[in-house]
């Protein structure tokens, strides 16, 4: 299988009153066509401005300083403004928490479609009314011929969410990029999301990038997960991996966090502590002051990333070669 997307030691930073502060700071993987690769950690570990990285969203004081972000042949971070604007709805497909936002509140739901479809298909007017319910249908709205002549507004979250997905969709893309997809819908909203999710790139072969804090959502989606932690990767492993066999203590903290999958409610945050901030980020080690096996090495030095096993990197010096050197 063809590798879709590969970001290689990306690095974002942003200008703050601390001087340039990383948000994202030397994050490396790939996705392969057909394939769901999660991005996992609280708020503030740098996820989201990975995903907004990948799709040429940072805004300044935001800045990609360094890495390369390489989607099928084409390094992204040498491409201008115009040309990621014809990949996003094209080649590359998002889809955020809050549809509302992403959708004109202005024009009807069939109208936005259409212009879509119209747009990607290069059909005319009418054929993308009938591709656009077609659409719909596909994407599990009822009464989609009423659906498509409405406006946003009158339309639930879950049925938002679905005409985003079918907007998303309407231009076959190979990747999609979803940002919490779900949090702000309901359990059972949620579950049927993310079904429709996971068939629409069975069928279609799309590769996913998935940005949660949701441990169940993972569950659910991914074949891979990278956790992440101070705008660091601490583990990379397949799914089943992650979860029978968690390394990093970050991991297993937001494991045992996760009383019952599919309860996505707060933020995890019964690991004690929180993430840190750019003016309290720590030395050595940027879990180690939330860390129960914190050492006196751990204080000093930071971990790198390592892989232990076949496919399974940990940043951690429990699993380290003892004798690194000091960065
Ligand atoms: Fe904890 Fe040390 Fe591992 Fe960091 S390197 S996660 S502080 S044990
Ligand atoms: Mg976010």
């Amino acid at each position: 299988t063809e590798t879709i997307l590969k970001v290689d030691n990306l690095h974002t930073y942003f200008k703050t009153e601390h001087g340039k502060v990383p948000s994202v700071n030397g994050v490396s993987f790939e996705v392969k066509e057909g394939e769901t690769l999660a991005i996992v950690g609280e708020s503030g570990s740098g996820k989201s401005v990975t995903s907004l990285s990948i799709m040429g969203l940072i805004e300044a004081p935001g800045k990609v300083e360094k890495g390369s972000i390489l989607f099928e042949k084409t390094d992204l971070t040498k491409i201008d403004k115009k040309a990621y604007r014809k990949l996003r709805g094209n080649e590359i497909a998002m889809i955020f928490q809050e549809p509302l936002t992403s959708l004109n509140p202005l024009f009807t739901i069939g109208n936005q479609l259409s212009e879509a479809i119209k747009l990607h298909q290069k059909v005319d007017k009418r054929v993308a009314r009938v591709k656009g319910i077609e659409m719909l249908k596909h994407v599990g709205i009822p009464r989609a011929e009423k659906v498509f002549d409405s406006y946003p507004h009158v339309l639930s979250g879950g049925m938002r969410q679905r005409v985003m997905i079918a907007m998303a969709l309407s231009c076959n893309p190979k990747l999609l990029i979803a940002d919490e997809p779900t949090t702000a819908l309901d359990v059972t909203i949620q579950a049927q999301i993310l079904e429709l999710m996971k068939k629409l790139s069975t069928e279609n072969n799309t590769a996913i990038l998935l940005i949660t804090h949701d441990l169940g959502v993972v569950a659910e989606m991914a074949d891979k997960v990278v956790v992440m932690y101070a705008g660091q990767v601490v583990e990379h492993t397949d799914v089943f991996t992650l979860f029978s066999n968690p390394k990093h203590p970050y991991t297993k903290g937001l494991l045992d966090s996760t009383p019952k999958f599919h309860e996505a409610e707060e933020e995890l945050s019964s690991i004690r502590g929180t993430v840190p901030t750019p003016a309290t980020m720590p030395v050595g080690c940027k879990f180690h002051p939330r860390c129960p096996f914190a050492t006196e090495q751990c204080i000093v030095q930071e971990p790198v990333l390592e892989e232990i096993s076949d496919d399974h990197q940990v940043r951690c010096w429990l699993y380290a070669e003892k004798e690194a050197v000091v960065s």
